[in-house]
């Protein structure tokens, strides 16, 4: 998913202004990564309509850097759909907090309670485990092992009881211990089940947990997202769990979870070694997900479309001063993909300053398109020696590429100017001066 979004991104990076046009065109690009992603397609619809309208707003259009106005929305807008702000567990309630554990056959109730309890403590509470589920053979015992190997306590559950005075029982026994958090380890069916619900409404009923975390396998991407709001539905759960998040590259799940139950992610299973759960965070997943440690790393991955072989001989020819239109042109055509000089700049050891200059000129497509033109119409002789290019030359060169003399002679300032300020640069250098802003 990151992936695709970049390289979504890189269509508003590469734009100086943004317009109708380039914003429909990148977020179709983003739009179509969500869905690659297994994002419910009425979620990604609504999202990719809340940027659209931000994006056409004035903050962007005036802006002097569009492009990462958008990447900022859109980061702004996840943060939002992976549910806005952290929400942990509220652990000052009167104790004992109890948290109902609930999902389908699977999907880690088990394990996360186990990791919940190494969790919370080391926030400095005293958890206790029930094992609930009576049906699955071995299920109180994998629950009793993992406590074991905690030296968390237990509820001594048989599977002869019934699961709603195994819940009841055990509350009142860890008040007995002292405890201050009870973790109940329901029973889960491969389908919800009218009689599995009836029997989680029960326990519900009875020990008024105050938090009923939904716990799903993210692995099943838009599965999760319908159990979840069926569970919702019926058990009005307080938060979601999604564990095997180490194994979902594609993140669908958690992208949808918040907008079609309205309830948050709390944690994330991480891994089946206990200590594999994670607070969830939705401005760090956020991040993680459009790649952006830093936005900067967004404006480097679009510089590689310059190898760095191509910049060392260039770098050269700068030294020489060497650079003829034949290398501006072929300069411009690379501005072409990047969108601006800077990229340029920022490839060559040096540029800094210059590059802070540059830092706002846009080149605009038909300007770009012009000066191809202008120099194809060019001899090779000309190229590599401006000088030659007296006014009749120009003229010839015009008519060739369908311009006029004044855009010839534009061009050919912009030019002189251009290797003007490399030499002044590089003789910089040779001096041994420092220039500001270089590396
Ligand atoms: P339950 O039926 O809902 O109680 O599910 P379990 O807790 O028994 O877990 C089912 C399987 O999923 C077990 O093999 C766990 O080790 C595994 N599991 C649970 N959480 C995670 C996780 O976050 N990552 C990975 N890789 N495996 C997990
Ligand atoms: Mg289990």
């Amino acid at each position: 998913l990151s992936d695709r979004l970049n390289a979504a991104f890189k269509r508003f990076k590469g734009h100086g202004r943004l317009d109708a046009k380039n914003i429909k065109d990148g977020l179709r690009e983003v739009r179509l990564a969500l869905l690659e992603a297994d994002v419910h397609f009425s979620v990604v619809k609504d999202f990719i309509e809340r940027i659209k309208d931000r994006a056409q707003g004035q903050e962007v259009l005036e802006s002097l850097t569009p492009g990462q106005q958008v990447v900022k929305i859109v980061h702004e807008e996840m943060i939002e759909l992976l549910g806005g702000t952290t929400s942990g567990l509220d652990l000052g309630t009167k104790p004992p907090l109890v948290i109902m554990m609930a999902g389908l056959q699977g999907s880690g109730k088990t394990t996360t309670s186990a990791k919940l309890a190494l969790y919370l403590r080391r926030q400095k509470r005293k958890p206790f485990l029930v094992p609930a589920d009576v049906y699955r053979p071995a299920a109180i015992d994998q629950l009793h092992k993992l406590a074991n190997e905690l030296g968390v306590p237990a509820f001594a559950s048989t599977a002869d009881m019934n699961p709603v005075d195994i819940c009841s029982q055990a509350i009142e026994e860890a008040k007995k211990q002292a405890c201050d958090v009870v973790l109940l380890d329901t029973a889960g069916r491969l389908h919800i089940d009218e009689l599995l619900m009836q029997e989680l409404q029960a326990i519900k009923e009875t020990c008024k947990p105050q938090e009923i975390l939904f716990v799903a396998d993210s692995m099943t991407g838009q599965d999760a997202v319908n159990v979840a709001a069926r569970f919702n539905e019926l058990l009005d759960v307080t938060g979601v769990v999604l564990t095997k998040m180490e194994g979902d590259a594609r993140g669908g799940a958690a992208l949808s979870i918040k907008s079609v139950t309205g309830k948050p992610i709390k944690f994330v299973g991480m891994g089946e070694k206990l200590s594999d759960l994670e607070v969830f965070h939705p401005d760090r997943v956020a991040s993680r997900i459009l790649g952006m440690g830093d936005v900067l790393t967004l404006i480097e991955k679009a510089q590689e479309a310059i190898d760095a072989k191509e910049a060392a001989e260039l770098e050269k020819k700068f030294k020489r001063s060497e650079f003829n239109l034949e290398d501006f042109r072929s300069q411009m055509k690379k501005i072409r993909k990047l969108g601006s000089l800077e990229g340029i700049m920022k490839m060559i050891p040096g540029m800094g300053q210059m590059r802070k200059q540059l830092q706002n000129v846009k080149m605009p497509e038909k300007e770009l398109t012009r000066i191809d033109a202008i120099i194809s119409s060019m001899t090779l002789a000309e190229r590599e020696d401006h000088k030659l290019i007296t006014l009749s030359r120009k003229k010839r060169i015009a008519a060739g590429s369908g311009t006029s003399v004044a855009d010839v002679t534009a061009l050919l300032k912009n030019f002189e100017q251009m290797q003007k300020m490399m030499k002044k640069m590089m003789g910089k250098q040779k001096q041994g001066k420092a220039i500001p802003g270089m590396p």
